[in-house]
């Protein structure tokens, strides 16, 4: 039962949209073909908050879409997506996807191996992941194509999936990390059928390619919501599954204390436009996993200090990178937040010049603050390297601790 709101129905203006997503809607409209906007931009704008971008879906096919648009790239595995762009503006442009049917090809835990055909709106709508993500802005009448009751469900402030919800997960288990993540950006509540099978299912999540599972997690972590998010993973048991190490720390409470701030600390510089790195914030969540293994290695194998951070380090990585690939541009930062952290503790002498002119100094200095506030060491060992970076007058050192 397909729904058309007309324009003067719903709140989205032509305005809504970057001059780079109309010039690419009316290219294809112009050559005769259909052009929708569809996806988070129309789901975001009906739910009152800023998209983040718009993407295109259309009749035409990839090759025809490169013929009407001069700077078009083709892009993708599987199926192709093409870019179009306009000035430094990118707009994805999709071609309707066919529907899928029995007699696709999928493994055995039920993801589809191999899809290829295209379709119509009708087939394409029933291909997206939630209701609301599957809501149409029709170029030709400005009217909105709804073919899964999505704009009820913006208007109830539901994430439904579309179709079976335990066959959807089992399709693309990324769905469950992206239910979380929607849910807690638009302050919607997953229906319950929706919410039903992910613990149950969540162990599909590690028949995800581990470098995919990187980039889902920075969307989680790495945002407004973060905290929602980590506590959304936790309840759902699929922090478990992406990071057993960081899941294991949110069980303590000074562990869990010290995640949090980090998560707020990234969420804060967000808002105020500051750059946030990735490796930090892997940096965190794995560091409580990092001071035990340490811990024990000082205590049981009467480890140096300076040799169990490193072990330990290099330890934890390789566990992590069983589930989640992190890129080395990211885990060598990381190494060197977690390894200058003891350094913090030897105050005297050149060691002290050498550890602030360290290129890492900033990001392991951050990381020692947040130690300090979560209890973990004293705050007077943060407040000695605030004052120290300043230059002016040092007060007296702290005594540094016996690390044999
Ligand atoms: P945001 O951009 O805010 O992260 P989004 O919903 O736009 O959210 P995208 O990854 O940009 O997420 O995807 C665009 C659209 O493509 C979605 O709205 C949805 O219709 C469809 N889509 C994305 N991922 C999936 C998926 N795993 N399964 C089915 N459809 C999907
Ligand atoms: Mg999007």
């Amino acid at each position: 039962q397909t729904r058309r709101v007309p324009r003067a129905e719903h709140p989205i203006s032509r305005s809504s949209f970057p001059s780079g997503t109309l010039r690419t809607l009316y290219g294809l409209k112009d050559a005769g073909y259909e052009a929708y906007v569809v996806g988070g931009g129309v789901r975001d704008l009906l739910a009152g908050m800023e998209p983040k971008d718009f993407d295109i879906a259309t009749n035409a096919h990839p090759e025809e879409i490169k013929r009407i648009f001069r700077s078009c790239r083709l892009v993708g595995r599987r199926f192709m997506i093409a870019h179009v762009r306009f000035g430094d503006e990118i707009t994805e442009v999709t071609t309707f996807r066919g529907p899928i049917t029995d007699s696709h090809e999928r493994d055995e835990t039920g993801r589809i191996l191999s899809d290829n055909e295209y379709g119509t709106l009708e087939t394409d709508a029933f291909r997206r992941d939630f209701t609301i993500n599957a809501l149409y802005y029709d170029i030709r009448d400005f009217s909105i194509v709804d073919l899964v009751g999505g704009l009820e469900d913006v208007a109830g402030r539901v994430l439904r999936l579309i179709g079976d919800p335990e066959l959807r997960y089992r399709e693309d288990p990324v769905r469950m990390l992206r239910a979380i993540r929607i849910a807690n950006k638009l302050k919607f509540s997953i229906d319950k059928a929706t919410a039903a099978p992910i613990r149950k299912l969540a162990p599909l999540l590690r028949e995800i390619p581990a470098a995919r599972l990187f980039d889902e997690i920075i969307k989680l972590l790495q945002c407004r919501d973060a905290e929602a998010n980590l506590n959304g993973l936790r309840e759902y048991g699929l922090l478990a599954q992406l990071l057993p190490q960081a899941d294991k720390a949110m069980a303590k409470p000074q562990s869990a204390d010290f995640i949090a701030r980090a998560l707020r600390n990234t969420a804060d510089r967000i808002a105020s436009e500051q750059t946030v790195s990735p490796a930090f914030l892997y940096a965190a969540l794995l560091w409580p996993a990092v001071v035990a293994r340490m811990q024990r290695l000082i205590e049981e194998e009467g480890q140096h200090v300076n040799v169990a951070i490193v072990q330990a380090s290099e330890e934890v990585l390789a566990q992590t990178q069983k589930y989640v690939v992190i890129p080395k541009r990211f885990s060598l930062p990381m190494r060197e937040i977690w390894t200058l952290q003891p350094r913090f503790d030897l105050r005297k002498g050149g060691r002290q010049q050498r550890l602030l002119t360290h290129p890492r100094f900033r990001a392991a200095y951050d990381f020692l603050v947040l130690r300090a506030q979560s209890g973990e060491i004293e705050q007077a060992v943060a407040d000695w390297w605030t004052r120290a970076q300043v230059g002016e007058g040092l007060p007296p050192l702290p005594p540094e601790p016996d690390l044999e």
